[in-house]
């Protein structure tokens, strides 16, 4: 069957700057895929080549469902069905969530009748129903504003979703939260690929497959057992195995120190 996402030698620069080096990624259809990776290898890059940002010269090539993303607009690839939820979810004051999904869901080309039953089903599956007639995002604390953003995504019916840093900034609940989100948006039709640089959200939710990126590139992809090894060893260890030069400058962060959410010095 054909993939939801197919990433091949993807390179991005700005500038004179290379920050994606030759990438390769599938994520097929019905599953759940994980990206991690130190701060700067380039994850929240991936996603914004991905959506179309204007400011990266970019080659190589990436369908969604074997279509061409690359030579489309920003638009076009939102109507064939790539979305990326905020990282930092805004509040609409005044806007209710329900009338904001009608508005969304009527520019995709769906009927008012349709996207009206869309989003009470969606609302079930994801516990959004208290929440339809509030204000978008308004008083919702941060595990919900990320329910509320992969919620807002399945009614729209997407081929790809993306969530960047999907867990920063959350408590261990709202960790929980999300990773059952994340399961609950789940379906054969779908293809979800999650970025994070914490193992912690790995212990509620089992994505089908974890890559590593190092340096602009992904080094290895595996199983569970994958993150296991992140959070005993760190990234050196990978690096170490795979004969990859560590460079003086690069921030190193082992997974298992950033539990705590705070700097780890030695
Ligand atoms: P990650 O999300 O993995 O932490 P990023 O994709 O945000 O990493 O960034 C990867 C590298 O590319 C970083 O060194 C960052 O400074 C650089 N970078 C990202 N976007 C730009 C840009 N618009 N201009 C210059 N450098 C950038
Ligand atoms: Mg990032």
């Amino acid at each position: 069957m054909k993939p939801a996402l197919k990433i091949h030698d993807l390179a991005a620069s700005v500038g004179e700057t290379e920050i994606l080096k030759g990438l390769d990624l599938e994520v097929p259809f019905g599953e759940i895929h994980a990206i991690m990776g130190p701060n700067g290898s380039g994850k929240s890059t991936t996603c914004h080549v991905l959506t179309g940002h204007p400011v990266y010269e970019v080659s190589g090539t990436a369908t969604l469902a074997d279509v061409d993303l690359l030579d489309k607009s920003i638009e076009e690839r939102a109507r064939m069905g790539l979305l990326q939820g905020f990282q930092y979810p805004t509040e609409i004051p005044g806007v209710p969530l329900r009338d904001f999904m009608v508005e969304a869901g009527e520019e995709r080309g769906l009927s008012s009748e349709e996207v009206l039953d869309r989003i009470e089903r969606e609302a079930k599956r994801f516990d959004m129903t208290r929440f339809l007639d509030r204000a978008v995002n308004n008083d919702l604390s941060g595990g919900e504003k990320k329910r509320s953003e992969i919620f807002q995504m399945a009614v729209l019916d997407p081929k790809l979703m993306m969530l960047d840093e999907i867990d920063s900034g959350l408590d261990i609940d709202a960790v929980r939260q999300v990773a059952e989100a994340v399961e609950a948006a789940r379906k054969p039709e779908l293809g979800v690929l999650m970025i994070t640089h914490y193992s912690r959200i790995l212990a509620y939710l089992s994505p089908d497959r974890i890559h590593v990126m190092l340096d602009g590139r992904i080094v290895e992809s595996g199983g569970p057992e994958l993150a296991d090894e992140l959070e005993d060893a760190g990234y050196d260890a990978i690096r170490e195995r795979l004969g990859i030069e560590v460079k003086p400058k690069a921030v190193q962060k082992r997974p298992a120190d950033l539990l705590t959410d705070t700097p780890f010095d030695v």
